[in-house]
């Protein structure tokens, strides 16, 4: 969002190379980038485009095989297990597609659980989730087990877990990824609204080139490569609308590397 905001992720030549029997897949190949405080960015590209790695990568789930990563001034290539683990819980947190809830837990003690692992006490742990309940609009499924829930409900219980530890940053894979268009657009804006009042840092992993433009910046992927990056910015503030902007608005061409790429990436 604020470009002359402080830089929380940097990717610097970034390589993930796979040995598979004889061959080699290149996930990641060659990645530059940086991220600042605020941005909500999506990174779009098809099945098999190297999303997820890369992702794993910021997160410090796996190693790269060449690169750096600094993340809220730390290098995470250079930690250990430990280190890494320690740094998850301190600074990140991570919204799935299968959301993860846990089944036996109502909806307050599945946000509350990150709290848990901090060392936060009972009372305190049940306030704080219950607030972030009331704010993703679930006051009235606090009780309410996953499987009493529909999947749009079960998403929100899944942003409100990952939010409880304030982390600076948010990873999400496909977030959207088991639920209907309409639902998923929801989902959406309820991330965007709730970073946005927090000035979090949101990446988002997606094969949806419509839910891609609903952050500030679209890194598309092709190929391990980052092949072009849409600032929506300009955009958003213009429409200052709800929408995935990118797409309400006319494809800028000449900034791309590839031209007309604009729908072409996802599957
Ligand atoms: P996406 O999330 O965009 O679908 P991935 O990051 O999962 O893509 O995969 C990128 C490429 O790396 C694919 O060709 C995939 O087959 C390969 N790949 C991913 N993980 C592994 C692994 N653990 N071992 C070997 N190849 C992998
Ligand atoms: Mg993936």
């Amino acid at each position: 969002m604020d470009k002359t905001g402080k830089p929380v992720i940097q990717v610097k030549d970034l390589y993930k190379i796979y040995r598979v029997g004889d061959t080699k897949v290149r996930a990641l190949n060659g990645v530059d980038f940086t991220i600042y405080k605020g941005e909500f960015c999506s990174i779009v590209g098809a099945s098999g485009s190297g999303k997820s790695t890369l992702l794993n990568m910021l997160a410090g789930l796996e190693k790269p095989t060449k690169g750096e990563i600094v993340i809220a001034g730390e290098h995470m290539e250079k930690k250990t297990e430990n280190q890494l683990v320690k740094f998850r819980r301190e600074h990140i947190g991570f919204i799935f597609q299968s959301f993860n809830l846990m089944a036996t837990m109502n909806a307050v003690e599945n946000v509350a659980l990150p709290l848990t692992f901090q060392g936060v006490k009972k009372a305190q742990r049940m306030k704080r989730a219950g607030a972030l309940l009331d704010m993703v609009g679930l006051q009235k499924y606090k009780k309410h087990r996953p499987t009493q829930m529909s999947g749009g409900q079960q998403q929100r219980v899944g942003v409100a877990r990952a939010l409880v530890v304030e982390p600076e940053i948010v990873f999400a894979d496909e977030p959207t990824g088991n639920l209907d268009s309409n639902t998923s657009e929801e989902v959406m804006r309820l991330m965007r609204r709730v970073v946005r009042e927090k000035n979090q840092t949101l990446v988002m992993v997606t094969h949806d080139n419509y839910l891609a433009g609903f952050a500030d910046r679209i890194f598309h992927i092709r190929d391990g490569k980052i092949v072009r990056i849409e600032d929506n910015t300009g955009r958003r503030d213009e429409a200052a609308g709800e929408g995935p902007q990118a797409q309400a608005l006319p494809e800028k061409k000449e900034d791309g590397a590839r031209g007309a790429a604009g729908n072409g990436g996802a599957d």
